[in-house]
């Protein structure tokens, strides 16, 4: 199969639906990944046959040999986007294509079979299709999809798995700020990185995140929300933050990211800010940021606000940053000016409130 190439999915429907107002009940109040739609998508992988078996059956466990590569190395990849409820009834995806490209870059670091794009896109629309019901139709909820692959051969060898499962499942979720976007605290890690050059930084695979695990446990006791990984090779310069990319906002109306140098996630979120900020006027750079400049500038009031983005919180401002030899202040504290114009932009484009002249909604 080639990237255009996709299968027909055997719609199973199941036998034993969530009913209607057990539904209702579960979205009224979903939090984040807890609750799950009727549905899941499969398809399978071999060697020799490529991808085959592309179903759209009811959600359940999936039986698992305890060889299987995946459980032993990790071969594993996923991804994260939204589906919203337009005003008409209809729903929509923002940049499943980016996620497509993504996944399959993704695969071909962890040496994975790649999904061809057109059918990771067939599979989301398959899902949605049959589990419409579940897109919540409150202007604030949204139905996340969680498309993922792993190694599924039963072998102890260490080389690349020659079979996989692709699945997709779905979960209805909140508002990630319950009360108004508020501004969050971050831990920066002087003990932990995330990702050093030549690793898989800028691939999503659950091994990256099952390594930011402690990190994330040190900035709660820490009192902060989030942890900020600093570069491997010089502990020095900002990378990004435990799922989410950063940005920083000057007062000379410029604004500046961290190059993607390959041990950082290539945020969709990430790329869309920068167009956005670019067409309102700002000056966006790639550039390394180091941690002592960032307090530097924090403290001369030359940088005016942080946020970190991301599909989870869309855009989120960073009001407190500490670590281990104590904290300071960006900005005032509260949600900055351009960061809250950046996400209004942004959030009613992809919830179809306001004009897509970049064609990012599916
Ligand atoms: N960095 C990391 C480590 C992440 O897990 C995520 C979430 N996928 C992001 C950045 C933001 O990526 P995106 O905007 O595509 O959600």
């Amino acid at each position: 199969m080639n990237g255009g190439e996709t299968l027909d999915f055997e719609i199973r429907p199941n036998p034993q639906p969530v009913a209607a107002a057990e539904r209702s009940a579960l979205m009224a109040n979903p939090g984040f990944g807890r609750i799950f739609t009727d549905h899941m998508v499969t398809v399978r992988y071999a060697d020799g046959k490529g991808w085959y078996d592309a179903r759209v059956e009811a959600r359940a466990p999936i039986p698992m040999d305890p060889a299987s590569a995946v459980l032993h190395y990790a071969q594993e990849i996923f991804e994260g986007l939204k589906a919203y409820r337009t005003a008409d009834g209809g729903v929509t995806m923002f940049r499943p294509d980016a996620n497509a490209a993504r996944f399959r870059a993704s695969a071909q670091r962890l040496a994975m079979a790649p999904v061809p794009p057109r059918l990771f896109l067939d599979a989301l629309d398959a899902l949605i299709k049959v589990d419409r019901e579940w897109v919540p139709t409150d202007a604030e909820g949204s139905l996340y999809l969680r498309p993922f692959q792993y190694a599924s051969e039963v072998f102890l060898g260490v080389k690349p798995s020659s079979e996989y499962l692709f699945v997709v499942i779905a979960s209805p979720v909140g508002n990630y700020f319950k009360g108004g976007v508020q501004p969050v605290s971050v831990w920066v890690s002087r003990e932990y990185t995330r990702a050093a050059p030549g690793g898989t930084g800028a691939a999503k695979c659950g091994g990256n995140y099952a390594a930011s695990l402690v990190a994330q446990a040190e900035a709660m006791e820490h009192g902060c929300d989030q942890v900020v990984f600093l570069d491997a090779a010089q502990q020095r310069y900002v990378e990004e933050l435990g799922g989410m990319n950063v940005f920083f906002v000057f007062d000379d109306g410029s604004i500046a990211t961290p190059p993607l140098t390959g041990t950082i996630l290539p945020g969709i979120t990430r790329e869309s800010v920068m167009r956005l900020a670019a067409d309102r006027g700002y000056k966006v750079r790639e550039e390394l940021y180091s941690y002592d400049q960032w307090r530097a500038d924090a403290e001369s009031g030359r940088l005016r606000e942080a946020f970190a983005c991301g599909t989870a919180a869309v855009i989120t401002p960073i009001g407190t940053v500490r670590d281990h030899d104590g904290e300071f202040t960006v900005g005032d504290g509260k949600a900055g000016e351009v960061t809250m114009g950046l996400r209004e932009q942004l959030v009613t484009i992809q919830r179809g409130t306001a004009p897509d002249p970049y064609g990012w909604v599916h």
